[in-house]
């Protein structure tokens, strides 16, 4: 099915994602006079069509990046109403059902605790709302591989694998666009992308923040399923996977998993867990909670390409810095002429793709020192994105939320890719190593340094 939506239901419209995320990027689409379809809100509150409106104009005027445009705000209230139900209840659906008169291709968007995913499913099957609809379903996917498969099948059951879009914003950001493009679109980069060449890949997920009073989720998640199994993983596939015959989803998504399929199983002995020294006196955790705040794991891929190379990944919160960054390592040069002796050994080469913040790349190499000497010295060849081109307003909701709607599917996961994400980090779910305590602003246990042999990039 390719046809554009034509009705757009948020399930948990009285909720937070609604808020932050969902009405300003829904204000942005009709700003641009592209939103032209009613939009339901649906949830238990006993609230109606006045309460939503209001409700959406106060997110948009607090989270909408550029504050409220009239013109898209009116076109937005005007497509906006409500409908009050359990999501359990049959009459919630069927209400929602004659709200819906004349619409053939709902787009049914998940914004609820997934406790109630399948209640919603069930309940839009039961109506018939499933037949020519769409289904945004939001992350956490499951909280391990068999939760993910249950719910992979009783989404694609009532929907069709084509119909189901499972969003996870970072999917939608512009700079992991990027990373995509500047690899298949470089012929340079195609010789030396391998196992000759590259000695290793660091790819690094840090904040300097701590849970900021959302202590009681991250105790149900931890850092694994946080960011690891997800945006991590997705960057393992951006970086390993093969170039896709076409920029279409089937055919990227079709090599994102292929590579994902060959990313050995996590081995606990390649895993480090820690925790920040704060954590335990956050609201909502534990005094002897033993979820992880940081993860350090060395990981590999088992392909003709890669094989023997490690992929080391680093996520956490409290650490030194908040950067999200791959770092791709080539082998040192085998006979360095121009090194100078005295002075400590360079990094080899290395391409550095910044994904937040200062979005951009760079690539050091080596260039000769000033003077006469024949010496040599280390130089980033630097490429800020904003030098280069205009910046980009669209958030990574507009566009996913846009793409949901038209039914393209590329930058959302599919369901065997979620599966393969769930199966590498499933050793460590089943049998996780003890939670190392590191000092807060710190780059996590030392032992996340002894896994990569102490040679991180910098903790930048
Ligand atoms: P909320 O807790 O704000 O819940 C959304 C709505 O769901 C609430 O307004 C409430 O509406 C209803 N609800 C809440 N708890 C229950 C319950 N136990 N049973 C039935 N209904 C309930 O969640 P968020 O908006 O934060 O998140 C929604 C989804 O999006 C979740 O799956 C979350 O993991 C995901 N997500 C959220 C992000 C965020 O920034 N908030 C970021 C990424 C993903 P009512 O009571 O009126 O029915």
């Amino acid at each position: 099915m390719t046809e554009r939506s034509d009705a757009l239901i948020v399930f948990g419209a009285t909720g937070d994602l609604a808020k932050r995320q969902i009405f300003p990027a829904l204000h942005e689409i009709a700003r641009r006079g592209k939103l032209g379809m009613p939009v339901v809100g649906v949830a238990r509150s006993e609230w109606d069509d006045e309460t939503l409106r209001n409700y959406a104009r106060e997110s948009i005027e607090r989270f909408a990046p550029h504050g409220l445009d009239t013109k898209g705000f009116a076109d937005l209230a005007a497509s906006l109403c409500f409908v009050q139900g359990e999501y359990q209840d049959v009459e919630t659906y069927r209400g929602l059902r004659k709200r819906l008169h004349g619409v053939r291709h709902p787009l049914a968007y998940l914004a609820v605790p997934p406790t109630v995913f399948t209640n919603v499913i069930d309940g839009l099957t039961e109506a018939g709302l499933n037949e020519g609809g769409r289904v945004v379903v939001e992350k956490p996917f499951g909280r391990d591989l068999e939760s993910a498969q249950r719910l992979n099948e009783a989404v694609v059951r009532a929907f069709g694998e084509s119909a189901v879009f499972r969003i996870d914003h970072f999917m939608g950001k512009e700079p992991v666009l990027d990373l995509l493009v500047f690899r298949f679109d470089n012929l340079i980069l195609e010789p030396i992308w391998n196992r000759h060449y590259i000695a290793n890949v660091q790819i690094t997920l840090a904040e300097d923040f701590g849970v900021e009073g959302r202590g009681k989720f991250f105790e149900e998640v931890g850092a694994l399923r946080d960011v690891v199994q997800n945006h991590l993983l997705e960057l393992v596939a951006l970086v390993g996977m093969e170039p896709p015959p076409a920029p279409d989803g089937r055919a990227i998504r079709d090599e994102k998993v292929k590579l994902l399929r060959a990313v050995r199983s996590l081995d606990p002995s390649d895993v480090v867990r820690g925790q920040y020294a704060s954590y335990r006196r956050e609201d909502g955790v534990a005094p002897d909670s033993e979820v992880e705040t940081f993860v350090a794991a060395r990981a590999y891929v088992d392909n003709w390409r890669w094989e023997g190379v490690p992929f080391y990944l680093r996520a956490g919160k409290r650490l030194g810095r908040t950067c999200t960054q791959v770092l791709v390592e080539f082998h040192q040069s085998a006979h360095p002429v121009f090194r100078d002796p005295d002075a400590p050994q360079p990094h080899p080469n290395h391409f550095l793709f910044r994904l937040k913040p200062d979005e951009g790349m760079s690539l050091a190499v080596q260039i000769k020192q000033a003077g006469d000497r024949l010496i040599s010295a280390p130089v980033d060849l630097d490429y800020a994105y904003d030098d280069y081109r205009e910046s980009i307003d669209e958030t990574a909701y507009e566009r996913l939320i846009e793409d949901a709607i038209d039914g393209v599917t590329t930058l959302f996961a599919r369901a065997d890719a979620i599966e393969e994400a769930w199966r590498i980090v499933t050793p460590i779910l089943e049998g996780p190593p003890p939670v190392q305590i590191y000092e807060d602003g710190s780059w996590g246990p030392t032992a996340a340094d002894e896994l990569i042999g102490g040679a991180w990039h910098d903790h930048p």
